[in-house]
């Protein structure tokens, strides 16, 4: 039997060029769930938020009839849906993160800005994606197999290989800009940073750690809840800054 579908917004970006931007009549077997369809697409499920099907919402489990008319829409911010079901659960409202073995630095950054990211370089895809269900966790992947197991409910496809643009493009996406914290969460470990006071036990117990040099000239210093790692501004800022320069710049040109 045929159907019809229609992918919009950036979920082209999944499709090959001859499939972008408009209809596509393809064949579907009796039975066949509308989650089953788009994924034959390699559209990962993560990343759509509503299907209609002759104009009425449906959940991924709709089995498809002949002559449906599927319209498949990305997760997306700015159209208003709100009457309609979505298919992600409500947005989590301190979004935590969990990145697949090829995102390390990516997790690290996340981590820097503020973000619960965690990160392990031998996680396997079970355990990735295991871990995301249970703890809603949002995994970050640029493996769409990952991302499209069954128990996958939040993800999200990185599409970019850089670093930088990796955390810009999911700040964008995920609307990140005003939960940024740097100085909050331990980079190595991905604990919570508390203040060391100066002059605490606590301070002469560790402040050889810290450089003579930088004990000298700073006043304010940060140590690792889980691991004992001490930061202060010099060490966790500086390469930081152009980065957060960036995402300033992205949020105002959102806002406008
Ligand atoms: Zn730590």
């Amino acid at each position: 039997m045929m159907v019809r579908i229609r992918f919009y917004q950036e979920l082209n970006f999944f499709l090959k060029k001859e499939q972008q931007q408009h209809g596509l009549e393809v064949e579907s077997a009796p039975g066949q769930t509308v989650k089953d369809l788009i994924e034959s697409f390699s559209v990962p499920h993560v990343e759509v938020d509503l299907v209609l099907v002759n104009g009425e919402s449906v959940d991924f489990s709709y089995q498809l009839r002949e002559g449906d008319s599927v319209a498949v829409y990305p997760v997306f911010e700015s159209l208003d849906i709100s009457t309609v079901n979505h298919l992600r659960p409500e947005p989590l409202r301190e979004p935590r993160f969990i990145a697949d073995v090829h995102l390390g630095t990516l997790a690290r950054r996340l981590r820097t800005l503020g973000f619960y990211t965690e990160y392990q370089n031998h996680a396997d895809d079970s355990y990735l994606a295991e871990r995301s269900a249970r703890e809603g966790l949002i995994l970050l992947s640029r493996d769409r197999q990952l991302l499209m197991r069954r128990i996958v409910s939040r993800g999200v496809y990185i599409k970019n290989t850089k670093p930088n643009e990796q955390v810009r493009e999911l700040a964008a996406r995920l609307d990140l800009y005003e939960k940024i914290r740097p100085f909050k969460r331990c980079v190595v470990c991905n604990g919570l940073l508390r203040r060391l006071e100066i002059g605490s036990r606590e301070w002469e117990e560790r402040q050889h750690q810290i450089p003579p040099g930088v004990r000298k000239w700073c006043r304010s210093f940060r140590i690792c809840d889980s691991c004992g790692k001490i930061f202060w501004r010099g060490s966790h800022l500086n390469r930081l800054q152009a980065l957060l320069h960036q995402l300033e710049q992205d949020a105002r040109r959102k806002a406008e």
